[in-house]
């Protein structure tokens, strides 16, 4: 079974090798993301296996479709950058990674609300070049803090334990789903979101993007939340309007953020853009705040999180072959 699959980097070579025990899939690793112009190297593949920044809309998906693809592996959980409707249109098969490893998410966030919190970015830099005083480090403690979980799903409810177990802040959680697990876990529920905003002092998004959750977080949003909020989003950038988040980390409204994602991140991240200028002139103000803390879409990347993708991707691959389906198919509802 032939693969093509895009926008990969070493690491993920490696952990689809390794996962390949039996020789069942034959891949060709592109690096390019998919999108109009590089869907022509699926040509002569029965699939293809992708991430989160590929493009994988109706006119890619026409391409594909004309080139003979007939299987779509997605190597992580969301699958907005996909038109299920024109797949299923096609008759082309798609499926995810539906938990790799959330435990990997959960606790990246909860690091990176520390690093915010606690100013460990800053430490860092300026010990290294022997400044040593702690004039402009003060933090605040997570303890007794009310955290409020935007989603709790598999990601938001370990974030929300490790929060509520292991610093003993109060975890707030506004989700149209609510998980029986959450009270066990030390989460409470509100049941409106602008309650959450309201009391947080920190705000944690795991909701998954869609039409109903773009921009969740607006002008109007921020403006419900207490002055000096914390927010930090390893979800999906587009979650974030980032002009208002601009706006009010320039009022102060918004007192420090943690971002492992931006919305328009797939010009600049999973590459080196190190030697070339940012032409997105929104990314390079918000990377300038003093108070803003980036990574570039890194909270997945432990090695069990890899190994688990890489085993799930190719069960996924092997099942739909086979079968005609797999435990991990995604359809348009
Ligand atoms: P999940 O599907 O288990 O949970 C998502 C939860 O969001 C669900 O409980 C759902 O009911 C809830 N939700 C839907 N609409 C909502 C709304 N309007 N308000 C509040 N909650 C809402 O997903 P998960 O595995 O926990 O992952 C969460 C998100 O994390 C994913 O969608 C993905 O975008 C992101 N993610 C990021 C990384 C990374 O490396 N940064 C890795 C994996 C996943």
């Amino acid at each position: 079974m032939k693969i093509a699959v895009f926008g990969t980097r070493k690491y993920d070579q490696d952990s689809l090798k390794a996962a390949n025990r039996d020789g069942f899939v034959q891949f060709t690793f592109i690096e390019a993301l998919l999108d109009q112009r590089t869907a022509i190297l699926a040509a002569d593949h029965e699939g293809i296996c992708i991430f989160v920044n590929d493009i994988c809309n109706a006119a890619v998906i026409e391409q594909l479709s004309a080139l003979g693809v007939r299987f779509i592996a997605l190597r992580c959980a969301g699958f907005n950058n996909v038109d299920l409707e024109a797949a299923a249109k096609l008759d082309i098969l798609v499926a995810r990674v539906p938990a790799y490893s959330p435990e990997a998410v959960a606790e990246f966030t909860v690091g990176m609300m520390m690093t915010v919190v606690r100013k460990y970015h800053k430490a860092y830099n300026r010990v290294r070049e022997g400044n040593f005083l702690l004039d402009g480090l003060l933090g605040f403690n997570l303890h007794g803090k009310t955290i409020g979980i935007i989603g709790t799903g598999k990601i938001g409810l370990l974030t929300g334990r490790i929060l509520a177990k292991g610093f003993n802040s109060n975890v707030i959680a506004y989700d149209p789903y609510p998980s029986p697990l959450a009270e066990e876990y030390g989460l409470k529920y509100v049941s409106e979101l602008d309650e959450l905003l309201k009391k947080s002092d920190v705000i944690s998004l795991h909701c998954p993007l869609m039409d109903s959750t773009k921009y969740i977080i607006n002008d109007d949003s921020i403006a419900k939340m207490k002055k000096g909020v914390v927010l930090i989003n390893t979800s999906r950038g587009g979650l974030i309007d980032t002009y208002a988040l601009i706006r009010a980390l320039k009022t102060g409204h918004v007192l420090a953020v943690g971002l492992d994602v931006y919305e328009r991140e797939s010009s600049y991240f999973f590459a080196d853009s190190s030697a070339k200028v940012i032409a997105d002139d929104t990314f390079a103000r918000l990377l300038s705040f003093y108070n803003v803390f980036m990574t570039g879409h890194q909270a997945f990347l432990t090695e069990e999180a890899l190994t688990n993708i890489a085993d799930t991707t190719l069960k996924n691959l092997h099942d739909m072959k086979e079968t005609g389906t797999c435990a991990c198919i995604v359809k348009a509802s």
